[in-house]
């Protein structure tokens, strides 16, 4: 299947899925990418580098990026109606340094994300989105380390390459998270 419609399939499966889940009683939280044009992962502010090259930060190996969740712009936008949250559970990251996980970023300055969770009572969280094999996994880590239980729904999700995802997949198995093919809230 093309790659657009594949990415098509997913959005539509992620916006379906999150209005059942919030028609069912439970709380929705996004994520979203907030960068600045100039931020350190996008390969276009490096001179000569290419998309999906890594360079050093702080020791720390960093994927470049193409430009993508530009502050302001559309292509920022969370894709599920924003209705569905509740007030401010839309928590933004990576705007400087950069961050994969919606708890805290590679400087390790954390994100209003736990607090959130806490305030409204959650033990539990099931994670969705993009990219398995860098955000989805992050946020997934962080959260088992921040005490919740956590399951996350393989077919809601997408890598950024089939070898990566597979490692990924695996690493937050043997780490204690939940991995489901699909979501079944009978399993939850
Ligand atoms: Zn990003």
């Amino acid at each position: 299947m093309q790659f657009q419609v594949q990415i098509k399939l997913l959005f539509n499966n992620v916006i379906k899925t999150t209005d059942t889940l919030k028609k069912k009683g439970y709380s929705i939280f996004a994520t979203q990418d907030w960068h600045p044009l100039n931020h350190v992962s996008f390969y276009t502010n490096h001179k000569e580098k290419k998309a999906f090259e890594t360079i050093k930060i702080n020791q720390k190996t960093q994927v470049l990026w193409p430009p993508h969740c530009v502050q302001g712009t559309e292509n920022a936008k969370v894709l599920v109606d924003n209705n569905l949250f509740s007030a401010s559970c839309i928590v933004r990251k990576g705007q400087n340094p950069n961050s994969y996980s919606g708890f805290k970023d590679d400087g390790g300055q954390t994100t209003d994300l736990a607090q959130i969770l806490e305030k409204n009572g959650i033990k539990k969280v099931i994670i969705y989105g993009i990219a398995t094999d860098y955000c989805v996994k992050a946020t997934a880590i962080d959260a088992l380390s921040a005490g919740f239980k956590v399951i996350v729904i393989e077919s809601l999700c997408k890598g950024v390459s089939s070898d990566t995802t597979a490692k990924a997949l695996l690493e937050m198995k043997e780490k204690g998270i939940t991995i489901l093919k699909n979501l079944d809230l009978e399993k939850i």
